[in-house]
């Protein structure tokens, strides 16, 4: 098994994910997330995330991180999307411009983003693998890997073949762990065998497991009284042996004093604390398959490439507060928001550019054609 800790920087095991930061009007507030980023570095963070497509997160990193704190004192991730075709002249430009968003001369830890079924090919089609063993060569990306949505035969497929990949970015949480769609189990046990450090991303699901039902939370708090619902699920990521950094979309303050607490005085779970997150789990796996809301972590990975330019998200996350009982005037208010910023649901064209994106694996069109007939009285 491969020793997790060698190419990290020693620190706590919290990474913070620059996709989800604080906002003033459209812009990123930069003011806030240095407030957040000094926080996470004084308690001992050292990871930091970003990625090429997160709309505006490497400037605000460069302004918050990078332009404040010593070179030393913390690892940039930052990721090379190949979704949009990029032969090695755009994967070239990318890494380029990457470096320039975030003023970084060489970048510590570089992924190919989002690796799944639906663009591995691209990936080894035009030798991006390659292409970053190669930038690592140059010195200009000191550990490279990939994120990855996809099943556990096709990962230990690539890892076959790239077995000089240093890391893998997994989706797990105590909610998908044995879900066949994210299959959370089954890869972390393939990168594993691989010996692969595992860093973790959406630990919280996108914010769904900080929000629990009442029923979920009564469990939780039975157990541990006091603890917030996202310390279970950053504790539940945390545990796993050989996982190196468990990351998490910081959107404000208090979430970072809430990480950061959970993660500077970290306990592995024990015995009962994991039977409790057991039943969480069941009443939480029940509760979705009667209502029915769609499992969408808000990653907005989708939007770039619908041709409406539907806030498809946003629109979901309306049928999700219908469906999950939050009142209709307060669904109806997130969906009259959803098509503020975009089209209407039933503008969609069906073309399945979002799905092949989409890293949860979610039948959008399904989805948005239910928010049609619900919001719009649309026949789908
Ligand atoms: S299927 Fe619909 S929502 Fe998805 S990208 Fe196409 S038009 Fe947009
Ligand atoms: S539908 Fe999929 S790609 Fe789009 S925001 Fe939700 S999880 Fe992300």
């Amino acid at each position: 098994m491969g020793d997790t800790d060698d190419i990290f920087l020693p620190g706590i095991k919290l990474g913070f994910g620059m996709m989800r930061l604080p906002r003033r009007g459209l812009r990123i507030d930069v003011e806030k997330v240095g407030r957040m980023v000094d926080r996470f570095m004084e308690a001992g963070g050292t990871y930091v995330d970003t990625a090429f497509i997160y709309p505006g997160s490497e400037e605000a990193t460069r302004r918050a991180l990078v332009e404040r704190h010593p070179r030393s004192s913390f690892q940039l991730a930052t990721k090379l999307f190949a979704t949009g075709v990029p032969t090695r002249g755009i994967a070239r430009s990318e890494f380029e411009k990457s470096l320039r968003r975030t003023g970084v001369d060489y970048v510590d830890f570089y992924l190919l983003h989002a690796v799944m079924e639906g663009n591995w090919r691209t990936y080894e089609r035009f030798g991006l693998w390659d292409y970053v063993a190669d930038l690592k060569r140059r010195g200009l990306v000191r550990h490279w890997g990939f994120s990855y949505h996809a099943g556990p035969e096709l990962l230990d497929r690539i890892l076959t073949a790239h077995p000089e990949a240093e890391f893998v970015q997994l989706q797990i949480n105590y909610l998908d762990w044995d879900d066949p769609k994210v299959a959370a189990r089954a890869n972390y046990e393939v990168a594993r065998r691989h010996g692969k450090p595992v860093i973790v991303m959406e630990p919280v699901k996108g914010g769904i497991l900080a929000r629990p039902a009442a029923k979920v939370r009564a469990v939780l708090d039975a157990c541990r009284p006091g603890a917030s619902p996202a310390s279970w699920a950053m504790r539940f990521a945390a545990s796993l042996p050989g996982v190196a950094r468990v990351l998490s979309g910081m959107s404000d303050e208090e979430q970072v004093a809430d990480n950061v607490a959970t993660m500077a005085d970290f306990r592995p779970l024990d015995a009962r604390e994991r039977a409790a997150l057991a039943e969480a789990r069941r009443l939480m796996g029940a509760a979705s398959d009667a209502t029915g809301e769609v499992p969408c972590t808000a990653c907005r990975y989708c939007c770039d490439g619908c041709p409406q330019g539907i806030a498809i998200p946003d629109v979901i996350a309306a049928l999700n507060a219908l469906r999950g009982g939050q009142g209709e005037q307060v669904a109806r208010d997130l969906y009259a928001r959803a098509v503020a910023d975009g089209a209407l649901a039933s503008a969609c064209v069906r073309c399945g550019r979002c799905e092949a994106r989409c890293p949860q694996r979610i039948g959008v069109i399904k989805a948005l054609a239910a928010a049609a007939e619900a919001f719009e009285g649309a026949t789908p």
